[in-house]
């Protein structure tokens, strides 16, 4: 392998001795260049263009780590056009993990080539300076629900928005009681049968954006019989660090997220996860270490503890089949990290079977991507709403009153995209609070 290396690197092959760009580069070998993958994949529906499909992509990646790919903004853009919704994941006869493959190839450029100052300075102040925190997160959530209230959110768009078009996407902020902490303890409800301790993943965007299902996912945990810890201290799980770019950030996140769980009482109970992103990325963050680290059995410990949240809920809601909500009938759509991800794909659904008069409705492509794939309903709005329609036309044609989905990115984008129609978008666990203690939050005059 020749090296070309120059002062910026920028054509030099990859470092073996680099983890991240190893793993990128074997993973690219695995491809067998079937081309499966290619009708699955929502950027090649868009386009239809080979660099814009799985195959492509591991194409172009393998070029750059060998040196023989120029720089250029082919290539980042092919990187960043990708949704990683790791759909080509689930059809590839090769095992080729495409997700730890982007992840490490975005990880590998950003290195490479440094972006430019102001988005440098952006970068630092989202993953350094307010995932991780959750008292800025919470004057964030403030400021932007005053913002929203006294109209000035409205008045930035007009002014701003056509030099930065995310200001228009950026999702709903909702009221302050809505982005309370959860308790740290919830006993079990009297007169139900006791499951066990359970410790819960708050999380740091959903306590702001989407607390009522947070709150939803607590409540019908105790409710259902289980005692539930949520850990203080623990706030984001390093998932967006990794997915854009920033392996470091995320390692970091995950050795604190670690020894957080680790500290947190009752040690080895199950560690429940109500984001399909999270919880995907948390079963998976062994790798995130070198063999010979330390770090990477303690991190493959936590990964065994991760359960998703309908996981948890299926056993003892079929158990007691509760009566579903007046909800009309309702579609479900899988979270990409968690159909694809995570594999579960009958949990929700058997979860929203138990409900007595419930009517689901299945979607006809419900495991494509809905666009909103963590920050790229903000970076790159067009192309999300290209790959939201096809399955905004996809419950139109379902006939289903509510879309149930189980993640909060998913149920941000449904939100908007539905406004209009006025329907509701609900994530799975406040369907089932409301079946188990009721009514639903969003009916009821406010959250207890
Ligand atoms: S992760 Fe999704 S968008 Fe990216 S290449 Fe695979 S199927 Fe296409
Ligand atoms: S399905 Fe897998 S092996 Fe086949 S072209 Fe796509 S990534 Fe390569």
């Amino acid at each position: 392998m020749s090296s070309t290396s120059t002062s910026s690197g920028a054509t030099r092959p990859f470092d073996v001795r680099d983890p991240e760009s190893l793993v990128a580069y074997t993973q690219t070998l695995d491809c067998i260049h079937c081309g499966l993958c290619l009708a699955t994949c929502p950027t090649y529906e868009l386009t239809g263009v080979e660099s814009s499909s799985p195959r492509g992509r591991i194409h172009l990646v393998r070029g750059r780590m060998e040196g023989r790919l120029e720089p250029g903004e082919r290539y980042g853009e092919e990187l960043s056009f990708c949704l990683m919704c790791r759909r080509c994941e689930s059809v590839c006869p090769a095992g080729v993990h495409f997700g730890a493959l982007m992840e490490a190839a975005r990880d590998e450029e950003l290195r490479r080539v440094p972006p430019a100052p102001m988005v440098r300075a952006l970068r630092w102040v989202g993953f350094s300076v307010l995932l991780p925190h959750r008292p800025a997160l919470r004057v964030v959530g403030v400021l932007a629900r005053f913002a929203e209230w006294s109209g000035l959110r409205s008045i930035g768009e007009r002014l701003f928005a056509a030099r930065w078009p995310w200001l228009r996407h950026a999702p709903a902020v909702p009221p302050l009681a809505e982005q309370r902490p959860l308790p740290e303890r919830g006993a079990p409800a009297a007169g139900v049968e006791e499951r066990g301790p359970l410790v819960l993943l708050e999380g740091c965007v959903a306590q702001v954006l989407t607390g009522r299902a947070n709150r939803a996912v607590f409540d019908s945990l105790v409710q259902l019989g289980f005692e539930v810890h949520v850990p203080p201290s623990v706030v984001c799980c390093g998932s967006l660090h990794a997915h854009n770019g920033d392996l470091e950030g995320a390692r970091n996140l995950a050795k604190q997220l670690i020894a957080d769980f680790e500290a947190a009482a009752p040690l080895d109970a199950p560690v429940v996860i109500s984001s399909a992103g999270c919880g995907s990325h948390l079963r998976e963050l062994a790798p995130l270490f070198a063999p010979d680290d330390p770090w990477q059995r303690r991190a493959a410990a936590l990964s065994a503890r991760v359960r998703d949240y309908s996981e948890v809920v299926v056993g003892p809601l079929e158990a007691l089949r509760p009566q579903a909500p007046d909800l009309g009938s309702v579609a479900y759509d899988d979270p990409c990290h968690l159909c694809h991800g995570q594999k579960v794909r009958e949990a929700p659904r058997r979860v929203l079977d138990s409900l007595r008069g419930l009517e689901r409705r299945e979607l006809d492509d419900p495991e494509a991507c809905c666009g909103a794939a963590g920050l790229y309903t903000l970076l790159r709005p067009a192309d999300s709403a290209a790959v939201f329609a096809p399955r905004l036309a996809d419950f139109e044609r379902s006939g289903a009153k509510v879309l149930v989905t189980a993640n909060p990115g998913c149920q941000l984008q449904w939100q908007a995209g539905l406004a209009p129609s006025g329907r509701s978008v609900l994530h799975l666990a406040e369907v089932v609070q409301a079946a188990v203690a009721g009514p639903l939050y969003s009916q009821a005059a406010e959250l207890r």
